[in-house]
């Protein structure tokens, strides 16, 4: 993925010198070198700040959303559209968002990067005891560089948890893409096999799981802020009146909340992970969606539910339903 960053840089410089983008939303070096962090380019002059590398992980698409408003709001003149880095998972995100008619698609211009698979430091420093600096992916390990050393690590002790399960590393849409199509994800295909895990317990075994789990939920709200599926203009979650949801952590209000994240996003979860990876107390939040994703498959038979169509699987009208209410409907 390092090998296009002079790429990037030259994009987004043509793009905004040229007046093509008014705005380019990409990555740039964070406190620590494994942790790049979102930047906002308006100024081409400042094009060599930003960064693509193997720890370019975080999913920007939601940010578009307070950026991509055209017409302009006090000269009502069509504006530039936005230009985003966006890897296969990114993609997905944006899909969304255009799915759900909040961003136009000429808004956007979308830098697609062929991706083959994102490195997660904190996997690193658990693995090795060393901070991360560098690293490349290779076919069937990684190689990474650290403080102290190199290290050869297998893909699945190091890379980021969504890119284990990753069935659409090339982005779906895009104007420009950056490296070859890459055809499989650096893990292979999603198995739903924590989702079968935890379909094995028993019921009071399965609510204590989620139990231990939901209790230590701070109530952060990171995990629906950087979600591209939840993006309504005001969340029920912020209303005070009616009051949908209490300030209260109690364990029912926790349930509570999980839950009406979780059917909020079934059939519209692009399984971008970025849930799972903004929690900062680690609550296994995929396990939920993909348990909506395998339920979606096996019920609707979506082999891919997470992929944005013009019809979603949960919005679909079909007369030979199972469930016999529809028909009962028709003839009342
Ligand atoms: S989920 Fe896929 S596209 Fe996204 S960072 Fe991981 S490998 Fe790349
Ligand atoms: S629920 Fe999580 S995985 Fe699904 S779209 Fe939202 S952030 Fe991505
Ligand atoms: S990000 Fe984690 S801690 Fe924060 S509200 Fe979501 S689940 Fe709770």
């Amino acid at each position: 993925m390092r090998e296009h960053q002079t790429q990037v840089r030259k994009t987004a410089e043509d793009l905004m010198k040229t007046g093509k983008a008014r705005l380019f939303i990409g990555y740039t070096e964070g406190l620590e070198a494994a942790r790049p962090v979102a930047f906002f380019l308006k100024d081409p002059e400042r094009a060599g700040a930003l960064v693509l590398n193997e720890f370019c992980g975080a999913g920007l698409a939601k940010y578009v959303l307070d950026e991509a408003v055209s017409p302009d709001a006090l000269s009502g003149e069509p504006l530039p559209p936005v230009a985003i880095v966006a890897k296969g998972c990114d993609a997905l995100g944006l899909e969304r968002l255009m799915a759900d008619n909040r961003v136009p698609r000429d808004e956007l211009y979308i830098i697609g990067i062929a991706c083959h698979g994102i490195v997660d430091p904190g996997k690193v420093l658990e693995v090795t005891g060393e901070e991360p600096v560098s690293a490349q992916v290779e076919k069937d390990h990684v190689a990474v560089m650290t403080t102290r050393g190199s290290h050869r690590l297998a893909k699945a002790g190091c890379l980021m948890d969504k890119c284990l399960t990753c069935e659409d590393p090339t982005p779906r849409v895009y104007d420009v893409l950056l490296g070859d199509p890459v055809q499989e994800g650096p893990a292979g295909k999603r198995d739903f096999s924590g989702v079968t895990q935890v379909e094995s317990l028993s019921p009071d075994e399965r609510y204590e799981f989620w139990a231990r789990q939901f209790q230590r939920c701070l109530r952060c709200f990171a995990c629906r802020n950087v979600c591209p599926a939840c993006n309504c203009s005001v969340c029920s979650l912020d209303e005070r009146e009616p009051e949908w949801l209490s300030r209260s952590t109690d364990l029912p209000e926790q349930f509570m909340f999980h839950f009406t994240r979780a059917y909020h996003v079934a059939g519209r979860c692009v399984a971008c992970g970025e849930c799972q990876r903004a929690c900062p107390v680690g609550i296994p939040l995929m396990l939920l969606n993909e348990k909506f994703m395998k339920d979606i498959r096996d019920l609707f038979g979506e082999p891919a539910p997470h992929r944005p169509s013009e019809v979603e699987p949960l919005g679909k009208f079909c007369p030979d339903d199972p469930e016999g209410w529809l028909k009962e409907a028709e003839t009342a």
